[in-house]
């Protein structure tokens, strides 16, 4: 019997909701899933919380090789007996946020992320991901819809999470999923989001990445805020320098970060790097903080 709940009753095993566990339980979900992923036989798949492995063994059939990071301890025995006979799925118990990568997929090969991700921690693992410079060719991962939104973003209601994501590749909601097909059944809708990530082939350049997510950062620093405002308190410089920079860009001082699209943060970027790249001390990670403050989310 693979039917989640029926798994976990047999290991006595009761869903955490601290850590994100709503699993799958329904056939169509998971197909829909791989085809939206366009699995192939020679496709490497990072998986995100395999739980009781039930998107796990739908990869295992198609792809080369599964990596499955699970950081329950309670699911790790469950798990290895229902892949005991399978050479081409690897387990790893650990944090996704702590393991380190190079260990189970090589510099020169390929991979592709594949996940129902645990919705608390959404927006560190697509961080962590998509500032790995080995990064996935893509992610196709389930959010919650909220978050989705988010993601995909138009100028006009972008966000730090819109910029950053958009930045490194390009996103689209491929479909939104029931809270029924999930057990136990979270409290959001879902949607599953591909992300195709750039390769030589990125849309904008910029002159320094640091220096872009600097900028995009202390554009977002202060909500609702005119970029003048904005600017000058997240990079720490006067109202006059920032309005110097944003005309030296082409950008209305008086317009909020929300409305940019992703060439002009880019010609933001490259005005501070030309004039004030003294005032740059200190980048965080770009999807840090988010002011926004991705919502948690309990799904
Ligand atoms: N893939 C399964 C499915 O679709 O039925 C389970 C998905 S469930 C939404 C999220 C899974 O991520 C759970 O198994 C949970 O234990 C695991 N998880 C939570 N935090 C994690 C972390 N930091 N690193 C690795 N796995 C994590």
């Amino acid at each position: 019997m693979t039917n989640p709940r029926y798994l976990l009753d047999s290991y006595g095993i009761t869903p955490k909701k601290s850590l994100g566990q709503n699993f799958l339980h329904d056939p169509n979900a998971l197909d829909k899933i791989v085809r939206a992923a366009g699995l192939r036989p020679e496709d490497i798949v990072l998986e995100i919380g395999p739980g009781t492995g039930a998107l796990t063994e739908w990869l295992a059939d198609i792809a080369r090789r599964v990596i499955a990071v699970e950081l329950d301890d309670r699911l790790i025995p469950l798990l290895e007996h229902r892949f005991r006979d399978r050479d081409n799925v690897r387990l790893v118990h650990a944090d996704i946020l702590d393991v380190d990568l190079d260990l189970h997929i090589r510099p020169e090969e390929d991979y592709c992320v594949i996940a129902n991700l645990p919705y608390y921690i959404t927006s560190a693992i697509l961080r962590y991901l998509l500032e790995r410079a080995h990064r996935p060719n893509r992610l196709v991962v389930m959010v919650q819809e909220e978050v989705a939104d988010r993601i995909v973003a138009a100028p006009g209601d972008m966000s730090l999470l819109a910029v950053s994501v958009q930045y490194y590749g390009q996103p689209q909601v491929v479909t939104r999923l029931s809270p029924a097909v999930f057990w136990p059944r979270p409290d959001v809708v879902s949607a599953l989001v591909r992300i195709d990530t750039y390769g030589a082939d990125r849309p904008v350049a910029v002159p320094d990445e640091a220096t872009f997510f600097r900028v995009v950062r202390a554009g977002f620093s202060q909500k609702r805020k005119q970029l003048r405002n904005a600017l000058a308190g997240g990079l720490g410089i006067d109202k006059e320098q920032a309005d110097s920079l944003l005309g030296a860009a082409g950008l209305d001082p008086h317009r909020r970060a929300e409305t940019l699209a992703l060439a002009e943060w880019a010609a933001l970027t490259g005005a501070v790097w030309e004039n004030a790249r003294e005032v740059l001390e200190g980048t965080g990670g770009p999807l840090e903080d988010d002011p926004d403050g991705l919502p948690d989310g309990d799904g």
